[in-house]
């Protein structure tokens, strides 16, 4: 036995004879030379374990060189590459959030590639700071009187606990202890930042005599979180944000709020309701609020703390503030998406755009859709439009789905609605579709313009 299964090592082919093709050559060019010999001798080792385990094996050359090929082939694709988000969901954390309008994708590929002003004062010829870049355009769209970017929301959370509340009490709500999904769970994340969580109220209700009783000298803030991807319905209570403003100021502690998307514009512009903009939380009295980039705001990945100069100086300078630095492709983008809220031209922001879109707009383009895909598989497949419901994804508005349309795929060939969501995932551009009772679904308001066309070079491919 054990013969036998040397016998048959002996007849794969040599990593030397391999290499030696000319095929390879094409490969080495495109992939390197080491990653080729690494993906080869996975592959020889991958055959090896086979025969170990008596699976009898193909070793011929012939079938390992196809086998290489197919890897080579995958290992070729960029990983991070762009793909149809047909799912409805704006805010889709896994598809990348937002996109990016024209204007900051061109202002980033601008900087980018050039030397820039990214800490340099032209008019001074001395050093500049990267946060002034955006910093005055940050105010005058929230109405605060200073502004910080980091990294992200979860940073500027972190930021600011570290900077203003290591090693004394923070109060926070037992009903806004939340979970925000990955990672971010408020109670770990106070634990990092060296605060002491004081937890007052019930899960349902809590209401200012809560939260005034558990003030001590060691209170540095009072702490309010946007619940995000959940909503306790039913009894309950909260505090509004004037009360704990008051309550804060009184005892000179800080109160911020942790606001999770962040709208740069009210939530009737965009047809949905319930939620404060930055602006009107900061006038409400919150000293300080931090919210993401990339979420309902609709740029690059980034965390805003907006609030009162005082403290805000705080934080500019402290260490950690370092690791959270922003760069500068990232700046460019976030400068060019705040000049285009300031001019009032949300709708060039595709997050922005495809919230607001009229459900009638959103049945439109599906109708259009429709016509265009039964023309093109005409016989093939039926294609009729249905009300879906599409989300704002995110963490926010979990409760609350928007009214969209779709595209639904019916009388095909291509097996089961999941069936088929994998074949069109595994296209060359590939397109996420949804699906409901056993039908493949195009959800139409997440589509970018030409992504009916990609949809269709999918189908034709599969
Ligand atoms: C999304 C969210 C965060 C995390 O923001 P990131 O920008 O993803 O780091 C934190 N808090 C709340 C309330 C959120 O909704």
């Amino acid at each position: 036995m054990i013969e036998k299964k040397k016998e048959k090592m002996r007849t794969l082919p040599a990593m030397d004879l391999l290499l030696s093709q000319d095929w390879i050559e094409g490969w080495i060019s495109k992939l390197g030379r080491d990653t080729v010999k690494s993906l080869l001798s996975e592959l020889l080792s991958d055959i090896r374990r086979e025969i170990l385990e008596d699976e009898d094996p193909d070793t011929s050359i012939d079938f390992i060189n196809a086998q290489a090929k197919r890897i080579f082939t995958g290992e070729e694709k960029r990983k991070l590459r762009p793909l149809v988000n047909a799912t409805g969901v704006v805010i889709h954390t896994n598809l990348g959030r937002s996109c990016l309008a024209t204007e900051a994708v061109l202002a980033v590929s601008d900087i980018a590639a050039s030397y820039s002003t990214l800490e340099y004062n032209i008019e001074t010829g001395t050093r500049g700071s990267r946060n002034s870049l955006v910093e005055g355009l940050l105010c005058r769209l929230t109405g605060a009187e200073a502004a910080l970017v980091v990294n992200n929301n979860a940073a500027a959370v972190v930021l600011c606990l570290c900077a203003l509340a290591n090693g004394a009490e923070v109060i926070v709500s037992r009903g806004e202890l939340v979970e925000i999904g990955g990672s971010f769970r408020i109670p770990d994340i106070m634990r990092f930042s060296g605060a002491k969580i004081v937890e007052v109220g019930t899960t349902n209700r809590t209401h200012l005599k809560d939260y005034a009783d558990a003030i001590t000298k060691d209170t540095a803030m009072i702490l309010k979180v946007h619940p995000s991807n959940f909503r306790i319905e039913g009894y309950t209570a909260s505090v509004t944000r004037e009360e704990l403003a008051a309550l804060a100021s009184q005892h000179e502690v800080v109160f911020m709020e942790d606001a999770g998307s962040g709208l740069l514009i009210e939530a009737d512009v965009l047809g949905l309701d319930g939620e404060d903009s930055v602006r009107k939380c900061i006038s409400s009295g919150a000293d300080l609020i931090t919210f993401s980039g990339d979420k309902m705001l609709g740029g690059p990945q980034i965390g805003i703390v907006a609030g009162k100069r005082e403290i805000i100086n705080k934080l500019r300078n402290v260490q950690i503030m370092r690791a959270f630095r922003v760069d500068k492709m990232t700046l460019a983008a976030l400068e060019a998406t705040l000049r285009i809220y300031l001019r009032g031209d949300i709708d060039l922001i595709p997050a922005v755009s495809m919230l607001k879109q009229k459900s009638s707009a959103v049945k439109e383009r599906a109708l259009n859709f429709a016509s265009l895909l039964s023309k093109e598989f005409a016989g093939a497949a039926k294609f009729s439009v249905i009300p879906v419901e599409d989300a704002v994804g995110g963490g926010a508005y979990p409760a609350k789905p928007l009214k969209g349309w779709g595209v639904s795929v019916t009388d095909h060939a291509w097996g089961s609605a999941g069936n088929l969501q994998t074949l069109l995932r595994l296209c060359d551009n590939p397109v996420i579709a949804g699906a409901k009772d056993d039908c493949l679904i195009f959800h139409v308001r997440t589509l970018l313009n030409g992504d009916e066309e990609k949809i269709i070079e999918a189908l034709k491919s599969i």
